[in-house]
């Protein structure tokens, strides 16, 4: 008889779970909150009428969407049902070498740039996870023979791990640790396990690389572990790839080489921090040498200050700034008077005048828009000095209009420091409404 397996959540990644267990031989059922549709040959149960209750499953697969108190999570942990995140399942029916980048800020960046990096060494990338499409899917793709893939590059959330048993990297980052979804996780002690567990699978022929400045983020570990950071504290026992003021500096057993900030084609001290991290996965799965020159191949991820210029003015679509956090990095990445951009839909309670600092330094004015617009506007008047403008205007649209009009052709940023919900269905369109609008 086949072996039963229960999918819980029917989102993209439990699709995707889904269509895998049916290619592996099982009977698969898939449960969901509300009405949903499966793979063909899936069995579906609504969560609420409880059927499922009655099933013997191999095991329980969870989409990362669904939190650990959910009723099909409850009852496998009581009948001692092993449970696995998509992300894990994939991941035990794959072959080749895993790269895995966690953390709370930059990771879309840097399995972007890693992938890169890797294609331009020769390499057939699989890039998924919490970026684009679930891991089940390259499981898929390589077992009907559609694609050669020799390297997964796997952004990998807190959800993802939370379920995650003997998840295997060749290679692991974190990236950073910040409070973020503790409404899920309910302290930061959880999120920052469910985090630390990318490092969980690695033995003596791996690679962990971790932040040299935070220990909190150091795994006990039998993986070999070297660093990024900041130069300042590094010594010669200490192997890494790290920050100077000029920009890189790689410092590994076997070679040491410099680059300059301006031959890495990116915007922003943070990306430099994020490159250090992508080069140190690649060294790991790749037989060629890393050399200071493959770093001319990096082009900016969409959204996250991505330079545009339009008749011989630069533009900067941040529209992946959804909070005041990620404004500030991208405005501590400017190295001229900028128009900035600010406003969609705000968080409750979100204070724009600790962007002050950062707009002293950087910005020539402001235009504010869209639905937080207004708000932002009264915070930053009563603060702002009275050289730097803030004006209102209703939408995106306009506020383009308007910083066209700036006379000194100075670069316009929009870094927008709201989620984009008033006015779009996320910061991708915004993004691409912004650069559309532009060119028009
Ligand atoms: P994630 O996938 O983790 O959300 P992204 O690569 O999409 O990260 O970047 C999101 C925002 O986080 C960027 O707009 C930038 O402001 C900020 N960011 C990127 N890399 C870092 C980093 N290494 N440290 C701190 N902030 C960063």
């Amino acid at each position: 008889m086949q072996p039963e397996i229960i999918i819980v959540g029917m989102g993209a990644s439990g699709q995707s779970a889904a269509k895998l267990a049916l290619h592996l031989g099982y009977t698969v059922h898939c449960v969901d909150r509300k009405v949903s549709s499966v793979p063909m040959g899936a069995y579906f149960h609504l969560e609420s009428e409880g059927a499922w209750q009655t099933l013997q499953p191999e095991r329980v697969v969870v989409s990362p969407g669904v939190p650990s108190q959910n009723a099909v999570i409850q009852q496998a942990i009581a009948k001692n049902t092993p449970i696995l995140s998509e992300l894990n399942f994939a991941a035990q029916h794959l072959t080749v070498p895993i790269v895995g980048v966690t953390g709370t800020n930059g990771k879309s960046s840097t399995v972007w740039y890693t992938k890169q990096l890797l294609e331009a060494l020769g390499h057939s990338v699989f890039l998924g996870g919490n970026f684009g499409c679930a891991l089940s899917e390259m499981v898929l793709e390589i077992a009907r023979d559609q694609h050669v893939y020799d390297t997964a590059v796997v952004e990998v959330s807190s959800y993802q791990m939370e379920w995650s048993q003997d998840f295997h990297a060749n290679a692991a980052a974190i990236l950073n640790l910040t409070p973020d979804h503790l409404a899920r996780h309910g302290t930061i002690e959880e999120y920052r396990r469910c985090k630390m567990k990318i490092f969980a699978g690695q033995t003596t022929a791996d690679r962990a690389i971790v932040p040299l400045t935070d220990p909190t983020l150091h795994p006990n570990t039998d993986a070999e572990v070297v660093y990024f950071g900041d130069q300042t504290s590094v010594n010669d026992r200490l192997f890494g790839c790290f920050l100077t003021p000029t920009g890189l500096h790689w410092q590994m057993p076997d070679n040491t080489w410099s680059i300059s900030k301006d031959d890495i084609p990116l915007m922003g001290t943070h990306n430099l921090s994020n490159v250090a991290v992508a080069l140190l996965l690649v060294d790991q799965v790749s037989t060629k040498p890393i050399t200071a020159s493959l770093c001319s191949v990096l082009t900016p991820l969409e959204h996250r200050l991505e330079p545009l210029w339009h008749q011989g003015r630069l533009w900067i679509n941040d529209s992946k700034a959804t909070n005041i956090e990620a404004t500030q990095a991208a405005l501590e990445s400017m190295t001229e008077p900028v128009v900035l951009l600010l406003g969609g839909a705000g968080k409750q309670g979100a204070n724009y005048v600790d962007l002050l600092p950062e707009i002293n330094r950087t910005v020539h004015s402001i235009i504010c828009f869209g639905g937080s617009g207004q708000e932002i506007q009264q915070q930053l008047q009563s603060v702002l000095p009275k050289n730097i403008s803030c004006n209102f205007t209703i939408d995106l649209s306009t506020a383009i209009q308007l910083a066209r009009l700036e006379k000194d052709h100075r670069p316009i940023l929009l870094s927008p420091a709201c989620a984009s919900f008033d006015a779009f269905t996320n910061f991708e369109y915004r993004g691409r409404f912004f650069k559309d609008t532009i060119q028009q």
